[in-house]
């Protein structure tokens, strides 16, 4: 049966982690914006170029690269078997965005898994894990970012009976374990 997932969580919660974990037991494809966008900024490809100074100050990069993006990756033939999105959406116009894009498509996410984690623990993982962006400065801003644009698509899935609260400040394991569960009921 077709899994589509959507995690949401401040950086710092472990969505890169677990959806990769979900990724390879449901062998389903993991589509992470982050990924996608240091891929191109690696490659220093017209979106990378585009995307960079804005990843460098935690802010979000515009939607209408994002957009685009989302759009391409789900209509790639990997996905009719299911995918995870990490990373988006991360405002309410990136979720109304994806609602009529899956609609298009003719598909339904099943789970919104929200990993919930709080600021002070999300800042000391983030700086113990010294990622190119992950300078304080950064960091402070990526989470002031996440209250302030991504809390509210919370709100947006609150009212649907998919969105499920997990605690992610708990060892890996148990994380992966309360994922699992809640994804195969
Ligand atoms: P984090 O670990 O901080 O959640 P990500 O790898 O998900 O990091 O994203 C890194 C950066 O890429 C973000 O700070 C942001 O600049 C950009 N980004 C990723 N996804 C999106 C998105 N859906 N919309 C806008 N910007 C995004």
């Amino acid at each position: 049966m077709a899994k589509r997932l959507i995690f949401l969580g401040p950086p710092g919660a472990g969505k890169g982690t677990q959806a990769q974990i979900i990724s390879e037991d449901w062998q389903i494809p993991h589509v992470s914006t982050g990924d996608i966008l240091r891929a191109a900024v690696n490659q220093q490809t017209p979106l990378g170029k585009q995307a960079k100074d804005y990843m460098n100050r935690g802010e979000l990069v515009p939607d209408d690269l994002i957009l685009d993006l989302i759009q391409d990756r789900l209509s790639h033939e990997d996905t009719t078997n299911g995918w995870i999105l990490d990373g988006f959406p991360r405002n309410v116009n990136q979720a109304a965005f994806l609602d009529k894009l899956l609609a298009k498509l003719d598909q339904n996410a099943d789970c919104v898994l929200n990993l919930q984690v709080p600021d002070e623990v999300l800042l000391l993982r983030l700086l113990a894990r010294k990622r190119k962006d992950d300078t304080e400065e950064t960091i402070r801003r990526r989470l002031e970012v996440y209250h302030q644009d991504t809390v509210p698509v919370i709100d947006f899935y609150q009212t649907r009976k998919t969105l499920k609260t997990i605690d992610g400040n708990q060892t890996m394991d148990k994380v992966t374990e309360q994922l699992s569960e809640v994804i195969s009921s």
